[in-house]
């Protein structure tokens, strides 16, 4: 494991468990970690990074947020194989409130199972989803409406899994352009507790403040009983999703 921190004026520091940097990256996902940092940074507040590699055995008991990035099958089986030690602590942590962020492969492994080609990898069953696969790939840039944004989510997706919600579980949003957790519901990621699952990558932060703010706002009232956060300036960040989000709209993108 590595670990690198900052300072903070007021005392209060995040931890973030960065799980498996060198095989889950896809799409830039390990950008989302750099947003968290600065974010709290920003606001005076201290961040610790401890980036968790395939034979380490993270303890979850001190962190705040655990992020989990996307990959191609063959990285998505080297990994599961390992998370799985880390069921039990992982399921623990989930239920006691911990904030767990995971993006396209990485939130298919939090369901039940994972159709890999012809073989059924088991997942961690910490939200009740399981993904089977289904043709065409889900390929191209993807804008969702969500409870824990302000603004729509913008991204870009490409999966060949379909994911499936169980009943109790809530989508983290409905598409509005492009295709989602299987092309068909309309339906896109999951929230339960405090986990936000998603197809997007992008990475989905540095467009999508919004979902950031949730994700520390969160963790920040499980650690300090408190997770309001002073406002930044995001005028950047706003303009990067509003060019993209009316493009999409706007039927200006051609996808393919
Ligand atoms: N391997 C998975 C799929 O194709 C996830 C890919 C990804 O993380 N973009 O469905």
């Amino acid at each position: 494991m590595t670990s690198t921190g900052t300072a903070t004026p007021t005392g209060r520091t995040l931890r973030i468990a960065h799980l498996y940097p060198e095989l889950l990256n896809l799409y830039g996902d390990s950008g989302n970690i750099l947003v968290l940092r600065r974010r709290l940074e920003w606001r005076g507040l201290g961040c610790e990074v401890v980036e968790c590699h395939v034979d380490d055995r993270p303890s979850f008991s001190d962190v705040d947020i655990v992020f989990i990035g996307g990959g191609s099958d063959r990285e998505q089986k080297i990994v599961c194989d390992k998370l799985l030690a880390e069921q039990d602590e992982l399921r623990a942590y989930v239920e006691d409130g911990g904030v767990l962020g995971a993006v396209c492969g990485g939130y298919q492994l939090l369901g039940h199972s994972y159709l890999m080609g012809d073989e059924e990898v088991r997942g961690l069953s910490l939200v009740d989803l399981y993904t089977d696969r289904g043709s065409p790939r889900l390929i191209g840039n993807i804008a969702v409406e969500s409870r824990i944004s302000p603004q729509p989510i913008v991204g870009y997706e490409n999966h060949g899994g379909r994911t499936h919600l169980g009943p109790g579980v809530e989508p983290m949003g409905r598409v509005l352009y492009g295709h989602g957790n299987d092309g068909v519901t309309g339906e896109e990621g999951c929230l339960y507790k405090n986990v936000v699952g998603t197809y997007v990558h992008g990475p989905l932060l540095p467009k999508n403040p919004g979902v950031a703010d949730y994700l520390i706002s969160r963790a920040l009232e499980r650690r300090y009983g408190d997770g309001t956060l002073a406002p930044l300036d995001d005028e950047a960040e706003l303009a990067a999703n509003k060019v993209m989000f009316d493009r999409l709209m706007s039927g200006e993108v051609k996808e393919g």
